[in-house]
């Protein structure tokens, strides 16, 4: 009996250290783990304490180029009934605090999840990677995002001077307006491109000036992917490849670009999508699970608009291990209230 009890200590610290390992191989391991959570030697991740929650880990405000400040944010996510809310602007933290001040002074049941969009370079494409509760006190990693701004605002320099070759001058000084005293970033260079009539819409600005191999293209210079992990661990994060699927890029580079973040020490990746095709779905759950990454999701918000809403469709499958399944937030009580 006593001999009984030993082994299933045994088992139950084994098991709960290989979790992430059996999560991954819920369909091999099924009997398996049926069987040893009948006889109480395992505990599998707890799904119904988050099933109900909604988790929205990719959102931005005025801080970068999202058109609510954090307070609209904050007041949008409550109204579309989101429990747990990252905002992750663009290299930049600025609007978690106030948003944060605002939930607890109106006592919002939502928790902000400090994070941060971080601009890579990687073989000439800008790869983003989202970092997820950072402590956004830790100085080395404020004066870190220094150097990323001081790159925006070189880069946009640079671009502007291109547009003025265009016949197009200028144009910073409007981009600046636009940003606010916010970090400035392509989008604000857009509207000002809209402003003075040289494209009807934002987007078009990057179909014709500022995309990739366009007439006003300046190179990034971001931080390597490897930094960019680096940084968000140092500062107690987790790092998640952002929209795997929104890069220019063949299923092959993509494959490349999945494994070297998982190599260089990434926690995680986005999965899923509200317009997301189910075979892209499939696609990226594979390169997931094939890497022995968690999953993430988050609606990238910007702005209000048909296509894109805080919170929405964002359910991770059942069968993948979330990027928050140890976080303590998601057992906090007030988040359980919705039913
Ligand atoms: P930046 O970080 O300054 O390079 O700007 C990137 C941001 O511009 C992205 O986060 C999007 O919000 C926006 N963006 C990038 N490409 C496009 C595009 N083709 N059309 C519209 N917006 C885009
Ligand atoms: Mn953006
Ligand atoms: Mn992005
Ligand atoms: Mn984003």
């Amino acid at each position: 009996m006593c001999r009984f009890a030993y082994l299933r200590v045994f088992l139950r610290v084994y098991l709960c250290s290989a979790d992430l390992f059996i999560l991954h191989r819920r369909k091999q391991f099924g009997l398996c783990v049926k069987l040893l959570t009948l006889f109480k030697c395992y505990k599998p991740y707890p799904k119904h304490k988050t099933i109900t929650l909604k988790i929205d880990l990719h959102s931005h405000t005025t801080s970068s180029d999202g058109a609510l400040t954090p307070i609209e944010l904050v007041q949008r996510a409550q109204q579309m009934q989101v429990d747990v809310l990252a905002i992750t602007d663009h290299d930049t933290v600025a609007g978690i605090q106030v948003a944060r001040d605002y939930a607890q002074s109106e006592n919002i049941a939502i928790h902000i999840v400090a994070g941060v969009e971080l601009s890579t370079s990687w073989h000439g494409f800008d790869i983003h990677i989202v970092g997820l509760g950072l402590d956004i006190q830790d100085t080395e990693f404020q004066q870190r995002l220094t150097q990323q701004l001081q790159e925006r605002d070189s880069r946009a320099k640079r671009i502007c001077e291109k547009l003025t070759k265009c016949g197009y001058p200028g144009i910073y000084d409007l981009a600046l307006s636009y940003a606010d005293g916010a970090q400035i970033s392509r989008n604000h260079i857009a509207k000002a491109l809209v402003e003075r009539g040289a494209v009807d819409k934002a987007q078009q600005a990057f179909s014709k000036f500022l995309g990739k191999n366009k007439k006003a293209h300046a190179a990034p210079r971001w931080i390597s992917i490897e930094e960019a992990i680096k940084w968000i661990h140092d500062a107690g994060g987790r790092a998640v490849l952002a929209h795997p699927s929104h890069y220019d890029m063949t299923t092959k580079w993509l494959r490349r670009l999945v494994a070297e973040f998982s190599n260089l020490g990434g926690d995680a990746m986005e999965i899923t999508h509200p317009n997301m095709a189910a075979d892209t779905k499939r696609l990226l759950q594979e390169m997931m699970t094939d890497n022995k990454l968690m999953a993430s999701a988050g609606s990238d918000f910007h702005f209000p608009s048909r296509f894109t809403e805080l919170g929405r469709r964002l359910e991770l499958p059942e069968t993948v291990v979330p990027v928050y399944h140890d976080w303590t937030i998601m057992n906090q009580a007030p988040l359980l209230n919705r039913g």
